[in-house]
Parts: C-alpha cells; structure tokens; sequence
C-alpha cells in the first residue's frame, strides 16, 4: 500500500501556514476550506467574486474577501502571505452552461495568468489548479460505451470547445512554471462532482443536482413527470465532494506529481436514465419520462482511469454514488423547500 501526504502530515508545513482558496463561495471551493478547518488548519482565506450572502458556506474563523480574481491586483492581495494556493475560481456549469456561454469560460483564463503568476512573486510553496475531464479530447468520447480517459488522452487535443481549451492552456500555465521557475504547482483533472452545497438550480446546475431537483419538483407539485436532456443513454461517472477535496489535498502533497495532471473522479459508469431510477428509487416515486432531443447532451459516455492516481496515492475516489446521491437529494429537497417558504437559499444563480 503506498502511503501519502497530505496538508495535515507534510513535513514542513504547520497548521498556522496561510491556505488560500480561490473561489471559495462556490461548492468545491467552499467544500475545501471546511475540510482545511476541520484539520486543524488555523489561517484560510477564502476568495471569492460573488457577494458573501450567496456563498453555497461560510465557515466560521475563516477570511472572507470578496475579489474579482481576473485582475492582477485583486489576485496579489488575495495571495499575500500564502503558503499554499487552491485556485478553483471559474466561470462555469454544466452542459448548459458551457455550451452556450464559451466566451466567458474562455476567459477564466484571466483568473488562471494572474493568480499564479501573483503567487510565483509571493513566494507561495505550493499551487494547485482544478482542471477538467474537459480537455480530454472529443473523439474519443463518442460511445455511450465509454472507454475510461486516461491522462495521455489529451493530446492531440481536440478538448470541449470554450471550457475544455481554457483547462488546457491553464494546466499548461502550470507545467511551463514548474518547468521554466520551479515553481511547486500541482494539476487535478476533475471528474463530475456532486453532493450537498452546490449548485442546484439557475442554470450552472449538474445532472445529479438538477435531476434531484427535478423529481423533488414533480413530487411537491403531484405532476409526476420529469424532462431528461437528450435520450437518456448519455454515460458518465460523478465523484463525491468529500472524496474530491481529500483528493485535492492528497494530490497537492504528493511530489511524484509536480506539474503532472492527474485523474480526480469516481470510474463508477452510470447513464442518465439510470440515475433518474436511483433518485427516484431513494424518493420512492415513479415518474413519467419525457425525452428532449434538442436540448445539450454533452458527450455520448465519459468515464475515468484510476489506474494513475491508484498506482501514485493508492487510493481512488470510492463513495458509492448511492450513497452520496442519498445525501445529495436529502440536501436538495431541504433547499427547495427553504425556498419555497421564502428563505434565502443560494442555488447558483448569479
Ligand atoms: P462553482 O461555480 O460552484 O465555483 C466556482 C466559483 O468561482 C464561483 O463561486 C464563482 O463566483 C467563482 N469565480 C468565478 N469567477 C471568478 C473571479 N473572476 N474571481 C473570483 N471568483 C470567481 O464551481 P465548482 O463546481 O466549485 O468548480 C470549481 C472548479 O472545479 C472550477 O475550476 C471548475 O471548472 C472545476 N471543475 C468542477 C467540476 C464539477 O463537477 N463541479 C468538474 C470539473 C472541474
């Protein structure tokens, strides 16, 4: 079994060391900061461009600021001090969203150029970027058979237009500074991620979270139907928010992968359809199905390849997505229903 580090067991690093988290009022980013506080972790700063009342969580004895990341001084301020930054700031959403918004996902390349290079001058130890299943190239991605990406599937590259080419280039952002200025800088390839304090309606929202919110929908509403994008045999697999943050912090500390993207996401293969029965089974509903051909489906299937990051941590994310859907949902279902007696409920529309 091999071993690993993390934030709490690296040598060197105390648990008074400044952690910054870019993009912290959103759900990875806010899901990161309380796992840092629950080890021990004594100074974070979260930062974020949304306004503190619509951040997904706010944890308490933690920094708050509020800063637009695509400007180079908003960018040093935010990593004055640091020891280590986590940039997971990004203008970004499901299928709908990045099909249609390409321009803007384009230009989270702003946050990406000015962060780091902010906290190269900073002196900042370590840095890690969040990129995407996204870049990996369309072609292969054809068949709702998936064959599970592995890392060297990127190139050549033929990535998701927009949002895809956009992940490229910053992860290449991050090899060119380890490799031209020694910079420590560390590259997570995620996977869909689900689970509670994330986006669940507005747009941005991903399948687990907008079928939940679907069915919770038909069920409060007693029309038992659901609109499922596409045929419903669009494949993919979604990793659980705590194992992605254990898998950020685990990936950050291990130095066997400087500057070397890497695999984050559950190889559990699900189709839509299929999800719609697991949620409907943990609701215990049926719903009529009707099928939308027009609208965004995204690629036919899409799994991921632990083979890499099992055989470099000796670990993979493992929470059965059953069990994670169940939390999911339960977390859903109490959002809309705050929501629907008026309490303010940040669901990701900004
Ligand atoms: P999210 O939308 O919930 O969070 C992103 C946050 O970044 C938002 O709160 C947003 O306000 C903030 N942000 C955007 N532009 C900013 C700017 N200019 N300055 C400061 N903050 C800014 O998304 P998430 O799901 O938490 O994703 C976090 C990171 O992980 C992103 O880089 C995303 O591309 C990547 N990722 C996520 C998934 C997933 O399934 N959620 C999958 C692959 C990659």
């Amino acid at each position: 079994m091999k071993t690993h580090h993390t934030a709490a067991t690296y040598p060197g690093r105390k648990k008074d060391d400044l952690i910054v988290v870019a993009g912290a009022g959103g759900f990875i980013g806010g899901s990161l900061v309380r796992y840092f506080h629950t080890q021990g972790f004594t100074r974070i700063r979260a930062v974020d461009k949304k306004p503190l009342p619509v951040w997904y969580q706010r944890t308490p004895g933690v920094e708050n600021l509020c800063l637009d990341l695509s400007d180079p001084d908003n960018c040093r301020r935010a990593v004055e001090g640091a020891a280590e930054v986590y940039n997971l700031a990004a203008d970004m959403g499901g299928m709908g969203f990045i099909e249609k918004f390409r321009v803007e996902c384009l230009r989270s390349i702003l946050i990406t150029t000015h962060l780091i290079e902010a906290a190269y001058h900073a002196g900042v130890d370590r840095y890690f970027f969040t990129s995407s299943a996204c870049v990996y190239n369309t072609t292969l991605q054809q068949d709702p058979n998936a064959r599970a990406l592995k890392e060297s599937d990127a190139y050549p590259a033929m990535s998701e237009r927009g949002y895809g080419w956009e992940k490229l280039l910053s992860e290449m952002f991050c090899q060119e500074y380890a490799a031209e200025r020694g910079m420590k800088t560390f590259i997570a390839r995620n996977h869909n991620v689900y689970g509670p304090n994330g986006t669940w309606d507005g747009g941005r929202e991903k399948a687990p979270a907008a079928l939940s919110r679907k069915v919770v929908a038909a069920v409060d509403s007693g029309e038992l139907r659901i609109n499922i994008w596409g045929d419903g045999t669009q494949t993919r697999s979604f990793m659980y928010i705590d194992d992605c943050v254990r898998g950020i912090d685990m990936i950050m500390h291990s130095d066997e992968l400087l500057a070397t993207p890497v695999n984050l996401g559950s190889s559990e293969l699900i189709s839509v359809n299929d999800l719609v029965s697991m949620i409907e089974d943990i609701e215990g509903v049926k719903l009529k199905r009707n099928y939308d051909p027009s609208a965004p489906r995204g690629v036919a299937g899409r799994n991921s390849d632990n083979t890499f990051i099992k055989s470099k941590l000796g670990w993979e994310p493992n929470t059965p997505l059953r069990e994670g859907m169940k939390k999911t949902y339960a977390w859903i279902k109490s959002q809309f229903m705050d929501r629907k007696a008026g309490k303010p409920t940040p669901a990701g529309e900004y």
